[in-house]
C-alpha cells in the first residue's frame, strides 16, 4: 500500500475538482472486484496478495507496461480507450511471446474518485479482458498524476515460445496487419480532422488489437517475433540486434490500409509505416518455406516486407535501390 496519508474520505474532501468522495476500498469494491470464472485463480481481490495455479507442464510469462496521460494517451481521453490501451498493449506483449494470456494485476493511481470515469474505465478494461478470460487477481490504488500499470501474466507450453533473437539469414520478415494506421489515427485526433474516412484510423488508434491468435501459431513456426509499438524500423532494429543479423525491406511491399492511402500523401503514409508507433501488430521471421503455412492460416493478414540478411542493421530499399531511411520511432529518453 503506499500514500497512506491520502487514504480514505477525509482526504478526498480536501480534493477540488468532482470527486465523488469514494474512499479507496471503494473503488476497488465497486469497479473492480468482480466474481471471476478462472479455475487457476485460488485467491484473488481483497487479500494481501492473489494466489495462482500456473500448471507445472507450463512456463509462466510476465509482462508489465505503464501508460501515462499526456504521453502515452492524450489528456482528456475517453477513459473506456484508457483503460482498453492498458490492458491491449500488456496481451500485445504477451502475444509476441506465443502467450496464452490468463490473469493482470492493475495499478491505478488517480488525480481524483471520479465515479463516472471509473466506470467507463472499468468498462473498457475488463471488455478486453472478457474477450481473453483474462482475470483482475490484484493491484494497488493511489493518488497521484494519471497512470495506469498493468501487469499480465499467460502461459506457454514449456517446450517453445517466441522470442526477439533467434533470425537466420535467409529467413522471410513478415508484419501482421496494415502499419502505420495508428500514428495517422493519432496524428488525426491532434489535429481535429474530422469526417469518416479517419474513422478507421483513429479507430487504430484508439483500440489497438493484440494479436494474441497469431502469436499462439507462431510459437512453433517463427525464428524470432516481437510487436511493434515503436514503429517499424526500430523495432526491426531491435531484433536484428538481439539476432546478431541484418534486414532488408523494400518500401513497396509495406502493407498500408486503404485509409491511410487515401488520407494521406504516399510519401507521408510510407513514412508512418516506417516510423509510426502504437500499431500492436507482430513483426517476425519464419524460415521462407513456412510462409505459406503461416499465411493460409492466420486470422490476420500477413505480408512479407523483406529477408534476414548476414551483418547488421536495417536496409531500405526503393524500387531495388538502397535509400536513406527516415527518423525513426519513440524513445521516451532521447532529447
Ligand atoms: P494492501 O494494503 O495489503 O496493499 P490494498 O488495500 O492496497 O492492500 O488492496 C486490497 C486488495 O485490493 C488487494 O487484494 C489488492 O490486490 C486489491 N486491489 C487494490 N487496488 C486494486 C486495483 N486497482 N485493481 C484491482 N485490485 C486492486
Ligand atoms: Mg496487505
Amino acid at each position: 500500500m503506499s500514500q497512506k496519508a491520502h487514504k480514505g474520505n477525509d482526504a478526498e474532501r480536501d480534493l477540488p475538482g468532482p470527486s465523488l468522495h469514494l474512499g479507496e476500498f471503494d473503488i476497488i469494491a465497486r469497479y473492480f472486484a468482480r466474481a471471476g470464472s478462472r479455475g487457476d485463480v485460488l485467491l484473488g481481490i481483497g487479500d494481501d496478495a492473489a494466489v495462482l495455479d500456473p500448471k507445472l507442464d507450463r512456463r509462466l510469462v510476465l509482462a508489465m507496461d505503464t501508460i501515462v496521460e499526456g504521453v502515452h494517451f492524450l489528456a482528456g481521453a475517453d477513459a473506456a480507450d484508457i483503460g482498453y490501451r492498458a490492458l491491449a498493449v500488456n496481451l500485445s506483449d504477451l502475444a509476441a511471446m506465443g502467450a496464452e494470456p490468463s490473469w493482470m494485476s492493475l495499478s491505478l493511481s488517480l488525480p481524483r474518485a471520479d465515479e463516472r470515469w471509473l466506470e467507463k474505465f472499468a468498462a473498457g478494461l475488463f471488455a478486453l479482458a472478457d474477450r481473453y478470460s483474462v482475470e483482475l487477481v490484484g493491484g494497488d490504488t493511489v493518488r497521484g498524476p494519471l497512470v495506469v500499470t498493468v501487469q499480465v501474466g499467460g502461459w506457454v507450453e514449456s517446450d517453445r515460445w517466441l522470442e526477439r533473437r533467434g533470425a537466420r539469414e535467409g529467413d522471410a520478415i513478415c508484419v501482421s496487419g496494415t502499419l502505420g494506421d495508428a500514428a495517422a489515427g493519432l496524428s488525426v485526433i491532434r489535429s481535429g480532422r474530422a469526417g469518416d474516412r479517419y474513422e478507421h484510423l483513429r479507430e487504430r488508434f484508439l483500440r489497438p488489437q493484440p494479436r494474441i491468435a497469431l502469436g499462439r501459431r507462431l510459437r512453433t513456426v517463427a525464428s524470432a517475433a516481437m510487436d511493434v509499438s515503436d514503429g517499424l524500423l526500430t523495432d526491426l532494429t531491435k531484433l536484428c540486434a538481439a539476432g546478431g543479423c541484418g534486414a532488408r525491406i523494400e518500401i513497396e511491399r509495406l502493407p498500408l490500409s486503404r485509409a491511410l492511402r487515401e488520407g494521406f500523401e504516399t510519401e507521408e503514409a510510407e513514412q508512418l509505416a516506417l516510423a509510426g508507433g502504437d500499431d500492436y501488430e507482430l513483426l517476425f521471421t519464419v524460415p521462407a518455406e513456412q510462409l505459406g503455412v503461416i499465411a493460409g492460416a492466420a486470422d490476420v493478414p500477413i505480408t512479407q516486407i523483406g529477408v534476414i540478411t548476414a551483418g547488421s542493421g536495417v536496409t531500405c530499399l526503393r524500387a531495388g535501390q538502397p535509400i536513406a531511411p527516415p527518423s525513426t520511432g519513440y524513445d521516451h529518453f532521447a532529447s
